[in-house]
């Protein structure tokens, strides 16, 4: 179920409220072209967008609907568009909170049941009710660790996330199949019980029947009766480039179900980069330390080095050079928002340990050469 915030659908499409039914045409092929998914690919942001931008226009091309949605507006159902959007899936980074006033997509129906979402939502603003019955199920919070490569590029890595479910086999309601169910003696079959304290009750779930009011013969074996079964979710998660620790991604509705058959909340995933052993981040660049031999250094050689793709790439060691020389390789580090930071390739110059007695005797040549130009 996608939801959707409390949007304006003027401010959706960039148009003012006077705008011709041309304007808005006009207005929605351009936004429609800018964020279709095909020229946005793996864009989760352009992709809600795009959705924006065609719902905007679904209601605004119609005269009928406009009109409606314009009253609506003057009413002030809308608090306004952005203002505080979920955030769609691997959005990004931001820490959003969802809007105060949301409804379902489902309670548009095919936009032809937009008199019953007009009506929902003058009922809401004039006797601010919070919908009754399903509820909007928690955010779950998780940390996942990536390594510098998938951070540095953007990927798709597969996660494992402990929910709570809804039990299959019973489908919630702890009764083992075809079994019967009898009034919970607990509670009366209110599914609720009263703790009365110094002079006021406190009301309770009913421990005896999971807040249900039914006891059934028989519990169901998959979750003992309890309706909900610990599992693991896997997810594909798409980990935008650039992220660096402390990074989150929010994935709408894969949170904590909902309770009364309310959407599930959203998983906010916290990015941890695993330390790298060969590089160093810095802002977008990386650096890294090679060792070169002394003939290398002193001669010039080529080495090959490794990127943060994974991949190798070939540098010019320039005769003579020194210890602590630092080489650039252009767009070799960070990628974000369209930017690429560099790799620098941070000489280090070793010395051999011991030498064979051929390079022992080149070497004193060598020394031997050196005393009369140094
Ligand atoms: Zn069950
Ligand atoms: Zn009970």
């Amino acid at each position: 179920m996608a939801r959707v915030g409390s949007k304006d659908y003027y401010q959706a499409l960039g148009v003012p409220e006077t705008a011709s039914a041309d304007e808005i045409k006009k207005a929605y092929r351009k936004l429609a072209k800018q964020y279709h998914p095909d020229a946005n690919q793996n864009d989760p942001q352009a992709a809600e967008r795009f959705k924006e931008v065609g719902e905007a226009y679904s209601v605004l091309h119609d005269p009928e609907k406009r009109k409606q949605y314009d009253q609506m507006r003057k009413m002030g159902a809308f608090t306004g568009f952005g203002a505080g959007q979920a955030g769609a899936p691997g959005a990004g980074f931001g820490t959003h909170t969802g809007p105060d006033v949301r409804f379902t997509v489902d309670d548009l129906g095919d936009m032809g049941g937009l008199g019953d979402l007009f009506s929902s939502i003058f009922d809401f603003g004039r006797k601010r009710r919070p919908r009754a019955g399903p509820e909007k199920g928690p955010d779950l919070e998780y940390t996942v660790d990536i390594p510098l490569g998938t951070a540095a590029r953007g990927g798709t890595i597969a996660i494992a996330v402990p929910v709570t479910e809804e039990c299959a086999v019973c489908s919630g309601t702890g009764a083992a199949p075809g079994t019967r169910t009898t009034v919970c003696v607990e509670c009366g079959g209110s599914g609720s019980i009263s703790f009365g304290h110094g002079g006021f009750a406190v009301k309770r779930p009913c421990p005896a029947c999971y807040g249900r009011g039914q006891i059934p013969a028989e519990p169901c074996h998959a979750c003992a009766g309890t309706g909900q079964v610990r599992q693991e979710r896997r997810i594909r998660l798409k980990v935008p480039a650039g992220v660096d620790t402390g990074s989150k991604i929010r994935l709408s509705g894969q949170g904590q179900r909902g309770e009364g058959g309310g959407p599930p909340g959203d998983l906010l995933i916290t990015v941890q980069v695993q330390p790298d052993r060969f590089f160093r981040r810095e802002g977008l660049d990386v650096h890294c330390t090679v060792p070169v031999n002394i003939a290398q250094a002193a001669l010039g050689s080529q080495i090959r080095v490794r990127t943060v793709d994974g991949k190798r790439v070939a540098i010019r060691i320039p005769p003579g050079t020194q210890s602590g020389t630092k080489l650039r390789i252009p767009g070799q580090g960070i990628e974000k928002g369209g930017r690429r930071g560099d790799q620098y390739v941070h000489v280090k110059i070793t010395v051999p340990e011991k030498l064979d007695s051929d390079e022992e005797r080149l070497m004193r040549e060598f020394a031997e050469a050196a005393k009369l130009r140094y």
